[in-house]
């Protein structure tokens, strides 16, 4: 967090290159010249068991450097395909930037896109949205992701928090549901975000390094009220599918997991970021939960590239004044191979910042991790097929930008 000021003024020169056409030049000799680059000293860190995951959930600022880093990353530890889960909202730099990122990767990538919020005061705003929804799926966006903004930092004019399940939005909802557009949601953040901020939290380090991430005191909504809230908006649209990320915003509370995912079979989930809470549960316990859903769960990891390349890995990095590399990175990801794929006890879990414990491994079954890593996300998020206008790995056009993907913006 607080690198993110010095970091500013080159993004807002790197924002300059990002538009569709400068970017789709620069990334398609990298993108050939990676594919049978240098694999760094160290072994590859892949995963054993599925040599094609797809991570159901990444940030991905578009930007040449950000992709050129990116790749290096997937193809070391394994990624085949992934999911950039902030594309921005329609119409605008970056959302027009992702697209250009979308036609030159094709089938490689899916991108969740944001709804603007400027205007929440005015009584038509959602209806207003409808249009813009329209748009993404033209633009072969698979949904909305909402941030946790919604409930615990967007206000109206009169100063009073949104809820999340307030009714004036309720259009967006059915609208995405009538779109086929999934609606990824990041409700709340880990239960000890809401309470004192004090060295005697556990996730003090995480708090001090970004004190923003606090939700304790004034008139902030409680966890317990967040979940409520998140679990009245799932009932009320059962023809809307949620991805309801980071374990259900629930990584603490297996039973509540459970309870929305056997309870709403519109929903699915994703592990992003809470491989440190989830492995701290008994290994049986969790094993149970994967295997009884194992439809419905996405492998997810919010691995950050931000336009000058540099890397967030599940959240703020634990060194101090420094930032991870392309090895750490391998590693975050290695740290999520063997967290599910052996029954290792008391192991390193991805995200040190996120807590001073260990974790103990769930080892998954085969046909499980294989729905896990791969099935899951294909089927929800990849069904229908985004051909590339070039074949980054060929450096070629190979086909058209479709029909269906609607005129250029202007
Ligand atoms: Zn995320």
């Amino acid at each position: 967090m607080t690198l993110r000021g010095h970091r500013r003024g080159f993004r807002r020169l790197v924002a300059r290159f990002v538009l569709f056409g400068a970017i789709v030049p620069a990334v398609v000799p990298f993108a050939s010249g990676c594919r049978g680059g240098e694999r760094g000293g160290a072994a590859p860190a892949r995963s054993p068991a599925a040599r094609e995951v797809i991570d159901s959930h990444v940030h991905i600022t578009p930007s040449m450097v950000a992709l050129a880093t990116a790749l290096q990353v997937f193809e070391r530890a394994g990624i085949g395909r992934f999911v950039v889960k902030s594309a921005g909202a329609v119409g605008s730099p970056r959302y027009r930037a992702t697209l250009a990122l979308q036609r030159v990767l094709g089938d490689r990538m899916r991108a969740f896109a944001q709804l603007d919020w400027d205007g929440i005061d005015d009584p038509d705003f959602a209806r207003k949205q409808v249009p813009n929804l329209e748009r993404m799926r033209r633009d072969g966006i698979v949904g909305i992701k909402i941030f946790k903004n919604l409930g615990l930092g967007l206000r109206t004019a009169d100063g009073k928090l949104v809820p999340p399940d307030d009714p004036r939005l309720d259009e967006i909802f059915e609208a995405c549901g009538r779109l086929g557009l999934i609606v990824a949601w990041h409700v709340a953040d880990p239960v000890k975000f809401f309470d004192p901020p004090t060295p005697d939290n556990e996730r003090w380090d995480e708090l001090q390094l970004a004190p923003g991430w606090s939700f304790h005191g004034g008139d902030f909504p409680s966890h317990a009220e967040l979940m409520a809230a998140q679990e009245r908006r799932i009932a009320r649209h059962p023809k809307t599918t949620f991805l309801l990320i980071h374990f259900a915003n629930y990584a603490e509370n297996l039973d509540y997991v459970e309870h929305i995912l056997d309870t709403y079979p519109n929903v699915y989930t994703d592990t992003s970021a809470r491989v440190p809470e989830i492995g701290r549960h008994p290994p049986e316990r969790v094993r149970a939960l994967f295997v009884r859903h194992q439809d419905r769960i996405l492998f997810g990891s919010d691995f950050i590239v931000e336009g000058d390349g540099s890397m967030q890995l599940g959240s703020a990095w634990h060194v101090p004044d420094a930032l991870p590399g392309l090895d750490d990175a391998v590693e975050f990801y290695a740290r999520h191979w063997r967290f599910f794929e052996t029954t290792e006890k008391q192991i390193e879990h991805p995200t040190p910042i996120q807590g001073r414990w260990k974790v103990d491994a769930i080892g998954l079954p085969p046909e499980v991790l294989r729905k896990f890593y791969v099935t899951n996300a294909e089927r929800l998020l990849f069904r229908e097929p985004l051909p590339a206008v070039f074949d980054p790995l060929e450096g070629m056009v190979v086909r058209r930008r479709p029909p269906s993907q609607g005129p250029a913006e202007p």
